[in-house]
């Protein structure tokens, strides 16, 4: 009975006071202003609740309670639907739903003062008196149940899709109304006889106590300081209450030093607040600003890259046809197809030819990277045996190797899985990463693995060479085609864009490329890592 006197005492008070709180912080939002109602209603049923248990030693005093106390019921679930459909920003939606509600609200009020509600009122196990109930209140039960579960069923599909503090908001709502209700819902037990007891005050506090956190902790409403503000200010005008009845003077002079140490502390405790929330505030405004401007710039980096992209793409088109053409009077030059060339000639038409040749290849590099940027598909994926690839390379490459007086080894398992790429860039990405290796590395040699861990294909290429500094190994696959020092020394020719082509090709096969290196003249291990699809 204490047990029961007391919960609903608190639930009450702490109900009014946190509608006051969030109606007075702002009393233009619909928000704040529906809330406070559903507060109110939740207040005045426990309020009737705790009123009916204290004066209702006359059957009829405590029936016109039990009458008052279901009546302000009534208004719970619709008010609570009305705000969760505010607070999740779907009023336009749902709007014939929250209209709804309220109608069934007025009827069931209306139905209130007559006995199709509450009829009368007996002694139930542990609380004095419970309401019998009529026709109405059942109708009442089912709405209860059925807008407060959808209000639920509505948070818990918006949480999953809300991200940052609007998903911590939502959270605490949803777990505090849950806890609220199912215990409110227990008040509903011994109407219908069983044998639970009505819990519904007990927890209820538990839910104001989290909504309240969810203000405090996470701005919900915003009303931070004027929580702070009016808690302070309650605190100091009881302690004022508590000094000006003081029994005696010495009384008076300890319970006033303890009142002007508070408002002292609950002054500095307000103005560090609000100066708290000022400053975050400020910083939110600063960091929205600077996110858009990222944003803006990113963009606009975006349209430039695709542009130049573009552009390249259209050059090097251009650029392709002439070569081209040099390339096949040259060739019928060199054929004979002008009558038969002095040997002198021949020589110099057999270098413009493989210049030429260079230039073209050249051109189709560059043409690749810039249609996989673009985003073109020009991937001709078909299932492959990898290691056929890397076994055609190393036949390529064997008598470079052997030329230097190095070893190239390929040390592949057995059985090996299908992968599915194209043959003809996968070869050109591993081919050039064989390449560097046996280009940068002197002594020793260049072994190459083939492994499948996690349905993944990696081939790892390890040479014992002029090894990568950490810098070097960071700009390796950029697109700034630079060489390291010593990679110029050792191989005078290169272009410096080998690498940025391969991580072009294999990041277009979703795959990923890096490189390891111990350092400066402890050799370099690079790796590819593809999807087997
Ligand atoms: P290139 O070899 O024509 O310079 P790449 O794009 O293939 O162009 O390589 C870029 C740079 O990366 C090289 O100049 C070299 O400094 C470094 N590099 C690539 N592979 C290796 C390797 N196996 N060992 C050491 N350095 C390497």
């Amino acid at each position: 009975m204490i047990f029961f006197l007391v919960t609903a005492l608190i639930n009450a008070i702490t109900s009014i006071i946190l509608g006051f709180f969030v109606y007075f912080k702002n009393k233009k939002a619909d928000l704040n202003k529906i809330f406070a109602l559903f507060c109110l209603s939740t207040a005045i049923w426990s309020g009737f609740y705790f009123a009916g248990l204290i004066f209702g030693t006359a059957k009829s005093i405590a029936l016109l309670f039990m009458k008052a106390l279901n009546v302000a019921a009534i208004f719970i679930p619709a008010t609570y639907f009305h705000f969760v459909i505010i607070f999740l920003d779907i009023y336009q939606k749902k709007k014939k739903l929250v209209i709804l509600g309220y109608l069934i609200s007025v009827f069931l009020f209306i139905s209130g003062f007559t006995s199709l509600f509450v009829k009368d009122i007996e002694p139930n196990f542990l609380i004095p008196w419970y309401p019998k109930v009529g026709i109405t209140y059942h109708l009442f039960a089912l709405m209860f149940f059925s807008f407060v579960i959808y209000s639920w069923y509505l948070m818990f599909k918006a949480v999953k899709k809300a991200t940052g503090i609007t998903k911590l908001q939502i959270k605490y709502v949803l777990l505090g109304t849950l806890i609220g209700f199912i215990g409110g819902s227990t008040n509903f037990f011994p109407v219908y006889n069983i044998p639970i007891p009505p819990l519904g005050n007990a927890l209820i506090v538990i839910y104001v106590i989290f909504i309240t956190y969810a203000i405090l902790k996470h701005h919900l409403m915003n009303i931070r300081v004027i929580a702070t503000e009016l808690f302070t200010g309650l605190i100091i005008v009881t302690l004022l209450i508590y000094t000006v009845f003081s029994p005696s003077l010495q009384e008076f002079l300890i319970r006033g030093s303890i009142f002007l140490a508070v408002t002292i502390f609950g002054i500095f405790l307000i103005r560090g607040t609000l100066r708290e929330i000022e400053s975050l505030e400020r910083v939110a405004v600063q960091e929205r600003a600077l996110r858009q401007r990222a944003e803006k710039l990113a963009k606009e980096f975006e349209r430039l890259d695709r542009a130049k992209t573009q552009f390249v793409l259209a050059t090097q088109h251009h650029l392709r046809t002439p070569l081209s053409i040099v390339k096949g009077y040259s060739s019928m030059l060199l054929e004979g197809s002008y009558g038969k060339l002095e040997e002198k000639v021949q020589k110099v038409i057999l270098g413009i030819n493989e210049a030429i040749e260079r230039l073209i290849k050249l051109v189709n590099e560059f043409l690749d990277i810039s249609q996989l940027q673009v985003g073109r598909e020009i991937l001709k994926k078909e299932e492959t045996q990898i290691e056929k690839i890397i076994e055609e390379i190393v036949g390529e490459l064997k008598p470079v190797a052997k030329e230097k007086g190095i070893y190239l080894k390929f040390e592949a398992p057995k059985d090996l899985p299908k992968i599915i790429l194209d043959q003809s860039k996968i070869k050109t990405a591993i081919f050039n990463v064989i390449d560097n290796g046996i280009k940068y590395t002197s002594q020793g040699g260049v072994t190459i693995k083939c492994q499948f861990p996690n349905e993944k294909c990696l081939i790892i290429v390890a040479d014992t060479g002029i090894g990568l500094s950490q810098e070097e190994n960071k700009t390796l696959f950029t697109k700034y085609f630079e060489r390291g020092k010593e990679a110029e020394k050792v191989y005078t020719t290169g272009r410096g864009i080998g690498l940025y082509i391969t991580k072009n090709i294999v990041e277009a096969h979703q795959g990923k490329i890096w490189a390891e290196s111990e350092g400066k003249g402890k050799g370099s291990t690079f790796y590819i890592e593809l999807p087997l699809e």
